[in-house]
């Protein structure tokens, strides 16, 4: 799939996702009456491997220097708070740090040979993971300089894509987030990119 069809899919719908549980919808459990911060599960799961708090596990491992914006975990470029270097007033939440967890965590979740095929090799531990994710990537991520965790939280989301709009994509049939031109103009640039 083209970079910019990638682009318009995580951006549209980013603003769903946002509001529901992505891990327990994707584990085929109850997700509608809670949000990934206050999931229950993703508390034991990471409870069990000694991670009591993933936020405070997230600050303790540091982003590298200027690849992200620290709270929503996002390229810079793609949070509009990171953008005008205001990161610390970003309001978005962080779902990328815990879906990418409890993705190489929870085998029933299928995503864990995504996170070691993206980083080329065996993760030993959760600690490790939070050491590797939370690096520049290598590449660009839908046309954004990011970190690796957002690369693969990006995979995870695509191989999830028919998922989301056969079961909660009625919601969005009305419209796109994203223009025809500025689609074109998206499209355009990957090309001088590539
Ligand atoms: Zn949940
Ligand atoms: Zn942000």
């Amino acid at each position: 799939m083209e970079q910019g069809e990638r682009r318009k899919f995580i951006e549209l719908w980013w603003p769903r996702l946002k509001r529901m549980c992505v891990i327990c919808f994707l584990l085929d459990e109850y997700w509608e009456d809670h949000h990934i911060w206050s999931c229950k599960r993703v508390k034991d799961e990471l409870c069990r491997v000694g991670v009591k708090d993933w936020a405070v596990k997230k600050i303790q491992s540091k982003y590298e220097t200027a690849s992200c914006c620290y709270r929503c975990s996002r390229p810079g470029d793609m949070c509009e708070a990171a953008q005008v270097g205001l990161s610390q007033g970003c309001l978005e939440p962080d779902m990328i740090v815990p879906v990418v967890v409890m993705g190489w965590l929870v085998e029933e979740m299928g995503l864990k040979g995504i996170v070691e095929e993206v980083a080329g090799r065996e993760i030993k531990d959760v600690h490790d993971l939070f050491g590797w994710m939370m690096r520049r990537h290598y590449e660009r991520t839908l046309s954004y300089w990011g970190t690796r965790g957002f690369a693969v939280w990006v995979e995870m989301m695509m191989l999830n894509k028919k998922r989301f709009e056969e079961e909660l994509g009625e919601e969005f049939e009305s419209g796109s987030g994203c223009s025809d031109e500025e689609m074109k103009s998206n499209e355009e640039w990957d090309e001088e990119s590539d």
